[in-house]
């Protein structure tokens, strides 16, 4: 039976739990030691942080060299309602907790709307102003601190010992761990680290990538709020030596060494974060040289980190240990036609978009019918490229009208446009390299997911079916394109033809009533021609409106029921493959030579 709140997949999931229980519980007890109990303390609290960092770095691949900002924002908040306002630590740690997650919010809000480094260097600034802060402001002590912070009372009264206060850390320390796990396994993790690989990727299939970058940050932010509230009431004494700016860099480089991106890499990071100070007590002040060498060692030698680097050698003895589920859920129909909404008609009206002094799209009208596949062909820089990134959000349109079905679009982001239905695979692939074939497909059903981030957060039993039901559609699409026994296989190991259809079977996942397939044969060899052909007829059989660009003759020749071609910018021929072979203006600019279908294998590529 599988419990509503962890994502225990199986008996052996609750076993290491239990385990886990066990150890935390035993260890302060048999090794009775005050000073050894301290450093389970600094050890649960720092992996927390570390954890939390590493959904933001690991995952999403953000960097912040601000999270020791957050941390004080934490053991702040709780120290002056402690000792200001006499407030007990069950008010004070979720205040501190919350005014941190808050910071990260108003952190984030504005500083991830810009692209580029803006995030890491809004953090750094913030980890300052809290450092300097803390240190000149009357509020929180000055230079001197804020002391006699008193340790969290037992519900009798009486204050807790430091065993009992371990106990507590590491209790919080492992649901926060859960909680991790659950969330690296549901669809908000899976959208998380997708992000690492490809914003535009992500865009196209319907995540808004802000918010959900906003979400990682607040979510880290939260984590670094639990790490200082701890931290305060564990010393009894905070002041700003401990927020430095150095500390922030300790905490990345815990995460890079123990393994970014990984469960357990946070863990093993924060063991040698809070060893190194320990077995190097006497030579503190060159810590900072002892963690560059650590982390130069890191990235030469293991540049996934510890567990990042285990993990890799454990992969291919995964893959063949999951595969069996592949082919038992091989049964699943194949993909079935009507499981994809109706194709909407298109229709764009003097299309214009440039590039400096380049018209990319010179006033290009084109009508395409619903359940149609409209060929798009031209020489190189003719600007069908541009023509798909305008239609699905990725470039604004500098003017022109666009319409699908009744609904005039004005893109705002790619994933409006998906909302919409629109959605497209790129000239240059564009995978979620570091996730399975499976998970890249999961992906593509963002929108269609109904479970919120609290269901998928607590995996109830709600996401977890919905998730198992996906899973199987994901298979059943992978198995239509032709590669369901590379499923578990990481997508940057798929050979160059699969990598296209897998795209293919990400962009179907979204339910597309217009899919645009920019170049999808390039790249592709003979055998897997016509299985290419064979899916783009099925897509159109299922309903759906293709706009297909493609180099490649024979294949446009075949498939196509009307083609256009574009030369700079502009639409000079359309009909059908027939009369666009014999058209004296396409046979100039593009083809070069009279060409009747089935002849011509390839053209202007
Ligand atoms: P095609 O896909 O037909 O080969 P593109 O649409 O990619 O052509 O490009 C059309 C023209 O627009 C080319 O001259 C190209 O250099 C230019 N172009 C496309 N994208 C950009 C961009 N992001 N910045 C500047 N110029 C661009
Ligand atoms: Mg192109």
């Amino acid at each position: 039976m599988r419990l509503p709140v962890f994502a225990c997949s199986g008996p052996s999931d609750w076993v290491r739990v239990a385990a886990a229980v066990l150890v935390l519980g035993l260890l302060p007890v048999l090794l009775d030691d005050p000073f050894f109990i301290l450093v389970l303390q600094s050890l649960a609290y720092l992996f927390i942080v570390t954890l939390g960092l590493d959904i933001l770095v690991g995952w999403t691949g953000q960097i912040s060299l601000g999270h020791a900002g957050l941390y004080a924002v934490g053991a702040y908040t709780t120290a002056i309602m402690s000792t200001r306002l006499g407030l007990p630590f069950w008010v004070t740690a979720p205040a501190g907790i919350a005014l941190a997650g808050l910071c990260g919010a108003a952190l984030a809000l504005p500083s991830l709307r810009a692209k580029g480094p803006y995030l890491a260097m809004v953090t750094i600034a913030f980890g300052f102003m809290a450092e300097v802060t803390s240190n000149r402001w009357s509020f929180t002590g000055g230079p001197m601190g804020i002391s006699s912070i008193p340790p969290p009372t037992l519900p009798g009264g009486s204050e807790m010992t430091a065993t009992q206060y371990f106990w507590l850390i590491a209790g919080v320390a492992l649901l926060c761990h859960l909680l991790a796990a659950n969330l690296f396994r549901s669809r908000i993790g899976r959208t998380f680290r997708a992000l690492q690989s490809s914003d535009i990727a992500a865009e196209i299939v319907g995540i808004n990538v802000y918010r959900y970058k906003v979400l990682a940050f607040v979510i880290s932010s939260v984590y670094a709020g639990i790490g200082g509230v701890f931290f305060a009431h564990q010393s009894g004494f905070i002041n700003s030596d401990t927020f430095v700016f150095s500390f922030s860099v300790s905490l990345l480089a815990a995460v890079l060494i123990g393994g970014s991106g990984t469960l357990y890499g946070p863990l093993v990071g924060s063991v040698i974060l809070n060893l190194i100070p320990t077995v190097f007590a006497s030579l503190y002040k060159y810590h900072l040289y002892i963690f560059g060498g650590i982390i130069l060692v890191t990235i030469v030698f293991l540049p996934k980190g510890i567990v990042g680097s285990l993990r890799q050698i454990t992969w291919f003895r995964r893959v063949h240990r999951e595969t069996p589920d592949i082919a038992s859920d091989a049964c699943i129909p194949d993909f079935a036609p009507g499981s994809l909404p109706h194709g909407a008609a298109l229709a764009i009206r003097q299309l214009c978009k440039s590039f400096g002094g380049i018209r990319a799209l010179n006033g290009v009208d084109l009508a395409i019918a619903p359940g149609t596949i409209h060929g798009l062909i031209g020489p190189n820089g003719s600007g069908k490229s541009t023509l798909v990134n305008v239609l699905s959000g990725v470039y604004r349109a500098d003017s022109g009208a666009m319409m699908l079905g009744d609904c005039a679009l004005s893109p705002k982001r790619p994933s409006s446009m998906a909302r919409h239905g629109v959605t497209r695979t790129f000239q240059n692939i564009r995978l979620f390299n570091e996730l399975s074939v499976l998970d890249n497909v999961m992906v593509g059903f963002h929108l269609q997911f109904t479970c919120g981030f609290w269901r998928h957060f607590l995996q109830t039993r709600a996401a977890i079916a919905e998730e198992a039901a996906f899973r199987r559609k994901a298979i059943a699409l992978l198995a239509f394109v032709g590669i369901g026994e590379r499923a578990h296989d990481r997508a940057q190991d798929l050979p160059h033809g699969q990598q296209r259809m897998l795209e293919i079977a990400r962009a179907l996942a979204v339910r597309p009533r217009l899919l645009m397939l920019d170049e999808p044969a390039a790249g592709v060899s003979p055998a897997e021609l016509s299985n290419l052909m064979r899916i783009i007829r099925a897509i159109r059989a299922a309903g759906v409106t293709l706009l297909v660009i493609e180099h490649h003759m024979d294949l446009i020749m075949q498939v196509s029921d009307t083609i256009s071609v574009l030369d700079f910018g502009q639409k000079i021929a359309e009909g059908t493959a027939a009369a666009i072979c014999a058209d004296p203006k396409v046979i100039e600019a593009y083809l070069g030579a009279p060409v009747a279908p089935g002849e011509v294998v390839a053209a202007g590529a």
